[in-house]
């Protein structure tokens, strides 16, 4: 073990050998001494590792054929298509929804060239960017104003320090909430410049406790949508009516983080739960903030919508240019809400909402047909097999979706092994185990990626 070790050349000497010159010299030679560094260092740590006794032939057509796809797996990009085989609709390590046809047209027409982003063509004068999609957002919301921004959190952040920088804020300890990725109210609040008015008890508050906190200090009511989290039980909260009418009385802002905010009513998918950003709006919220990119279906964007003059003063913001929607997003969401009007129809052509709405019958249609293919090209333990989906990205933590998963094992692979080598597959393939099996949930999964699916398994059996 010892001598291998020793044998081992330097990179240098190895550069200078013909064969590899010729690859350092085709690609790069920063490439080739990178890729020698992997090379070698894995020679080395299998080595130690004891499961390797001797040096490949450095000269060899083999080692050279090695270099090469090392230095091109290298070159491969980082950010990469995958298959979302979890059954979580909006994953928010996988990217979050996937955009429409539309969505993906209009940021290429608009990415690939100059537009009017802040220009008004009647006039030639400069305009702003918001002006694109506030109309189709007050249409959709009933709200008066709005403005979007890059994500959701951005736009609380940006509407605390606007309405509440120096005053305080109050909310109910039972909507304190964390979304992934270390987004604390409690520290959001802080940041804004707010100081932050706990009021009520973890699982309940009443009206009288948001009335007994108001101050000449308040500011801002936050009610903020617990999205990834229920408290079940002995519960209250407030109603927003009275919220409503409490915060006109004494002159404060109520305004709500609804997180995913649905544009349309889901309750017959059994996600009742989910307030339509319509409903809140018209119950007197003053100002909304909701994202772009969990159950609306579109880009990352954070949307605010509510009272003009908040919504004027959110503009107007020094904070506003830091967090702003880009181009591509704004002309991806453009094109999102358009699919919420006729004569077009979000749950057939918002592919979130579409695959939400999915009848399980075609879900488990299409995790037959993939079953039947496995078998055909010789995977012999196969099954489809009914279980649960998930809306994901914090939206409705509870409510399940009827699914069904092909579950798959091979000879030779554990059920870790087999995770392994489908997320190792050129278009990564993302599922989970459950008993020993891996299991791929079709209500994720696109028709049309079924054959990368197959072509993943094919690969497999044949090595
Ligand atoms: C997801 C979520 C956010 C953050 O939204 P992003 O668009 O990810 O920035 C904020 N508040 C709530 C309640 C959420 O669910």
């Amino acid at each position: 073990m010892a001598n291998i070790l020793r044998d081992l050349p330097q990179i240098q000497s190895l550069l200078e050998r013909p064969a590899i010159a010729q690859i350092a010299g085709r690609f790069s030679r920063d490439e080739a001494t990178d890729a020698l560094r992997r090379i070698t260092a894995r020679l080395r740590s299998e080595s130690l590792a004891a499961k390797r006794d001797s040096l490949p032939n450095f000269d060899s057509d083999a080692f050279a054929q090695d270099l090469v796809r090392e230095i091109e797996t290298a070159r491969k990009p980082s950010l990469r298509p995958v298959i979302n085989a979890t059954g979580i609709l909006i994953h928010t390590n996988l990217g979050r929804a996937r955009l429409a046809p539309s969505a993906l047209d209009a940021m290429q027409n608009i990415g690939g060239g100059p537009s009017n982003l802040e220009l008004t063509l009647e006039t030639g004068k400069r305009g702003s960017r918001h002006d694109h999609v506030e109309r189709q957002i007050c249409d959709l919301t009933g709200a008066e104003a709005a403005v979007v921004v890059n994500n959701c959190a951005a736009a609380v952040l940006l509407a605390l320090m606007a309405t509440a920088n120096g005053r305080s804020v109050v909310a109910s300890r039972g909507e304190l909430i964390e979304i992934g990725g270390a987004f604390r109210l409690p520290d959001v609040i802080a940041q804004s410049g707010a100081t932050l008015r706990e009021v009520g008890a973890t699982n309940k508050t009443r009206i009288s406790d948001y009335e007994a906190a108001i101050d000449a200090d308040t500011a801002v009511l936050l009610k903020s949508h617990t999205s990834n989290f229920r408290i079940i039980g002995f519960t209250a909260a407030a109603d927003r009516r009275d919220l409503a009418k409490l915060s006109a009385e004494r002159q404060v802002i109520l305004m709500e983080d609804l997180g995913s905010g649905v544009l349309i009513d889901l309750s017959p998918f059994g996600l009742g739960d989910e307030p339509v950003v319509a409903d809140i709006l018209k119950t007197g919220v003053d100002l909304v903030m909701f994202s772009g990119d969990k159950l609306l279906g579109g880009p990352q964007a954070g949307i605010l919508a509510g009272r003009k003059d908040i919504i004027a003063r959110l503009k107007s913001h020094p904070l506003m240019r830091a967090v702003r929607i880009d181009k591509l997003s704004l002309a991806a969401l453009e094109a999102t809400l358009r699919l919420y009007t006729a004569p077009h129809d979000p749950l057939v052509d918002v592919p979130v909402l579409r695959m939400l709405a999915e009848p399980a019958a075609q879900v488990l249609h299409r995790a037959e047909r993939l079953r039947d293919s496995l078998l055909g090209i010789g995977v012999a333990d196969v099954d489809v097999q009914p279980c649960a989906a998930f809306v994901g990205a914090g939206s409705l933590p509870l409510q399940d979706l009827e699914s069904h998963a092909v579950t798959i094992r091979l000879p030779d692979h554990s059920a870790d092994n087999l995770c392994t080598a489908l997320r190792e597959h050129e278009t990564p393939i993302i599922g989970r185990i459950e008993k020993d099996r891996v299991m791929l949930d079709m209500r994720t999964v696109d028709e049309d990626e079924l054959p990368i699916i197959e072509r993943a398994f094919s690969l497999l059996l044949s090595q």
